[in-house]
């Protein structure tokens, strides 16, 4: 990573001599525990209101619109800005389009993320008093979290407790969070309501808490509700109301929602926040139940094509007991329907026969990646590491003076560039799907499928590892006879 610092004293630092020799330490520092090298400083001495009564800002800009760096080192992000808001805005833009990151000892700030432009626009606009009432507030309430044991109550359904420090946060259950996803899915995509995503998670013997094996459907809403799977942590949502006598128990009060701090990025995200969104919006849009009743499913549901004409085959309603449900094409002449169970049957079946074609591939596939000449590399880049730290301690005992440690710095930044960018050509070499863990996702399908009845599952079982199945059934087939070929999903 290929950086530079910019000082620049705060209004209040005006009178402070060394201020910006503290804070180039600081930052140096920073730079040295993070590992990025910094390639130059720039160190504004005259500092105007005016964006063009700063210089340095102004080669900084330009050096930036030409690309040389991935982000700039500074101690607050309203140091860039603090101005007119017309220079706010000529600034960020120009960050925004190099896709230059801008470092703070507290944060990265990358603009080309929309949440992160936000709250950026937000930080350096707002008064600085409101700012730091908010900051207060905002470690209160972590102080607060962390007095009460973490994260406000109850590890949510799809996370594990993890620590941050000492601070408990959130981490992603891989067995769990895939459940989360095919919820919302199911919900948002596939217009399926909360009461069928519980049956279908009960049925895939998942538990909502340790004593309960039965989901219900408010359980699920709940879970569709809560934007914690987007890796948002809204603080101050509750408030204590204090006791009167001490035989009251504690009260918790819900707070107004202009009252809450939202923190995001908290914690690693189980959804975007447009799927997310998606939920929130069907579930203003008809308040309690879905429009899916959960009467008709088609376990094969977006999954089988004709061969013939290529469109998505159908499943046929039952008309009486006595018929079983078939699958047809809908184009007058084509492919011939067929019983829908056969069809299902011959799925698990060839899914066996592209597990033990995939046998021999995986051994190969381990035997053929090229990381051997990657760690090679790899171990290049961490001598280059060690290289600048000695820079940094040079520059801290004063052998080096600023300019001969920024040209070394720069010397090795090159290499580090050249190298990294070996490295990635290695890396994108084959090796796209992970064989092996494809190869027990499709076991996986293979077992379970017959031990649910819910077409969902099943549904869900299949779309794990396929991407779709092409069925063939000619006029002239015999009695019970037809071809399907499956396409495997990432092979
Ligand atoms: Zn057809």
């Amino acid at each position: 990573m290929t950086a530079a610092i910019y000082l620049r004293k705060s209004r209040a630092e005006e009178e402070i001599e060394d201020a910006l020799q503290r804070h180039r330490e600081t930052l140096l520092d920073f730079a040295k525990k993070n590992d990025i090298s910094i390639t130059r400083i720039y160190e504004e001495v005259v500092s105007g209101e005016n964006l063009y009564m700063r210089p340095q800002m102004l080669q900084l800009l330009e050096d930036v619109e030409r690309g040389t760096y991935d982000s700039i080192l500074c101690m607050d992000i309203d140091r860039l800005g603090r101005g007119n808001m017309a220079s706010q805005g000529v600034i960020l833009d120009t960050f925004k389009t190099a896709a230059c990151k801008i470092i703070t000892p507290r944060r990265i700030y990358d603009l080309n993320n929309e949440l992160d432009e936000e709250y950026t626009e937000f930080e350096s606009f707002m008064a600085r008093r409101e700012y730091k009432i908010i900051t207060r507030r905002m470690r209160r309430g972590i102080v607060k979290s962390v007095e009460s044991g973490g994260h406000i109550g109850e590890v949510p359904f799809g996370y594990k407790r993890a620590f941050n420090g000492k601070l408990p946060t959130l981490e992603i259950d891989e067995e769990k969070a895939p459940y989360v996803r095919m919820a919302f899915d199911m919900y948002v995509n596939r217009g399926v309501g909360c009461q069928i995503i519980a049956n279908a998670f009960t049925s895939a013997g998942l538990k909502p808490k340790k004593t309960d094996s039965i989901w219900g459907r408010t359980t699920i809403r709940r879970i569709l509700r809560n934007p914690v799977y987007t890796g948002v942590i809204a603080w101050n949502r509750y408030r204590n109301v204090r006791k009167r006598n001490p035989s009251d128990t504690n009260k918790q009060v819900l707070n107004e929602k202009s009252e809450w701090i939202v923190i995001k990025d908290a914690h690693p995200a189980i959804i975007d926040k447009k799927l997310f969104e998606g939920a929130q919006e069907i579930m203003r849009s008809h308040s309690h139940s879905s429009y899916f009743t959960g009467e008709f499913v088609n376990p094969l549901a977006g999954l089988i094509y004709c061969s013939e004409c290529g469109k998505l085959l159908q499943r046929q309603h039952q008309i009486s007991k006595e018929k079983y449900p078939r699958l047809f094409c809908r184009t007058k002449g084509c492919s011939s329907g067929i019983r829908l169970e056969f069809v299902e049957t011959a799925i698990i079946d060839a899914l066996k026969g592209s597990l033990t074609e995939l046998e021999p591939k995986i051994n190969n596939q381990a035997a053929k990646d090229n990381s051997a000449v990657i760690q090679t590399y790899q171990s290049e880049l961490s001598k280059i590491k060690t290289q600048r730290n000695n820079l940094y301690d040079l520059l801290e005992q004063g052998v080096y003076t600023i300019d001969i440690f920024t040209e070394r710095s720069n010397a090795l930044a090159i290499r580090e560039k050249n190298i990294g960018e070996t490295i990635a050509t290695l890396q994108s070499d084959p090796v796209p799907v992970d064989l092996k863990e494809l190869s027990e996702k499709i076991k996986y399908t293979i077992d379970h499928y017959f031990l649910t009845d819910d077409p969902n599952l099943r549904n869900m079982l299949l779309k794990s590892v396929i991407e779709k199945v092409i069925y063939t059934r000619k006029k002239d087939y015999p009695y019970r006879t037809f071809d399907i070929s499956l396409e495997i999903k990432g092979i």
